[in-house]
């Protein structure tokens, strides 16, 4: 049987990297496709002297040419921070929107299975707790998070258009809270912004009162999800994520402690829109996936802290974009 095929767009990023060793890991011959705006090659350097890994320059917005067979598409391409959505707006609907009509117009060429990343935001700030899939959300289309959640609800709606009209193979995952090594550490989201303020030797900025809750999933478990939803049978859209919930402040705690910072906790404005709680319901993953994460914050945290604490001392002052922030 010859080697399975798979393409992974995002593949620079932090998730799209992490899919690209695990398809690697199984086996499969894997084409990485980027266009580098938020992801950064040192997330995938190490597979570029393999015999079944290549990778492309592109931005998936624009057509998307693969040659030969290809047996799975993961879209794993976007802007995935608020800071990215209020930098690079419109780019953040054109990959959700244009971006995977290319990748489903490419599916439907090579008769691929295809699995696009959805998103907790496709709830918004969620009426209803824990969020079930069966929720649909209330989200401000118009809001700074617009871009992003509107984007992936289109995203969804597309896919099951092609799944119903032209019987494509589909997967949809709504992706919650996610942390581990190669997330940027100062992109604005909370796990990175505290790990890097506790590096630095800085207070860490809780936003609003620090009420508002999330819950976080390590990323080995959330692609171990993602595996199985693209092996499986399910077309409509799966929630992976931990349902394990705390609130900001009692995660600063926990960051605090876990750093042996001896810096406090202090307050900034609370972004517009930013939703006030967020816990998966995972009946279903389990259910039909017999997937549920393994691995505590505890561990996760310790994994991840190793991790940002091992880079060189310079990456700490690193912006989202890789520039330095201090010079
Ligand atoms: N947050 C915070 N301090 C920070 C960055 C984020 O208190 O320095 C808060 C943010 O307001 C939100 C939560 O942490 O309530 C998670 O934010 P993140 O951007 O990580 O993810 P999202 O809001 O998309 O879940």
């Amino acid at each position: 049987m010859s080697q399975k095929k798979v393409l992974i767009t995002g593949a620079a990023g932090f998730l799209g990297s992490h899919l690209c060793d695990k398809f690697i890991n199984e086996n499969y011959y894997v084409i990485g496709m980027d266009n580098l705006i938020t992801g950064d090659l040192r997330n995938i350097e190490h597979l570029f002297g393999k015999q079944n890994f290549v990778f492309y320059h592109h931005d998936v917005s624009k057509f998307v040419h693969v040659p030969d067979k290809l047996d799975y598409i993961l879209h794993f391409a976007s802007p995935a921070s608020p800071i990215d959505y209020l930098k690079i707006p419109i780019q953040t609907l054109k990959v959700g929107s244009l971006g995977t009509h290319n990748l489903l117009g490419l599916a439907k060429s090579k008769n691929s299975r295809i699995l696009v990343a959805s998103t907790s935001e496709v709830y918004g700030d969620p009426l209803v707790h824990p969020q079930s899939e069966e929720y649909w959300g209330n989200v401000n289309p118009v809001g700074p998070r617009g871009v992003y959640d509107e984007a992936k609800r289109f995203q969804e709606a597309i896919t099951m258009a092609y799944h119903t009209y032209h019987k494509l193979e589909t997967r949809i995952v709504r992706i919650f809270n996610t942390y581990g090594p190669r997330m940027r550490l100062n992109d604005g989201r909370v796990l990175p912004a505290f790990i890097g303020q506790a590096l630095r030797g800085e207070d860490l900025t809780a936003f609003g009162d620090g009420s508002q809750t999330r819950s976080f999933c390590y990323v080995d478990d959330l692609i171990d999800g993602i595996y199985r939803l693209l092996m499986s049978d399910y077309v409509y859209p799966v929630n992976i994520g931990n349902p394990d919930e705390i609130t900001i402040n009692d995660f600063a705690k926990e960051i605090l402690k876990l750093t042996g910072s001896n810096k406090k906790v202090i307050y900034k404005p609370l972004p517009t829109d930013d939703p006030k709680q967020r816990q998966p319901d995972i009946s279903l993953a389990k259910k039909i996936l017999g997937w549920q994460p393994k691995i505590s914050r505890e561990n996760g945290l310790k994994i991840t802290y190793n991790y940002f604490k091992n880079l060189p001392k310079e990456r700490w002052e690193e912006d989202p974009y890789g520039r330095n922030f201090k010079k």
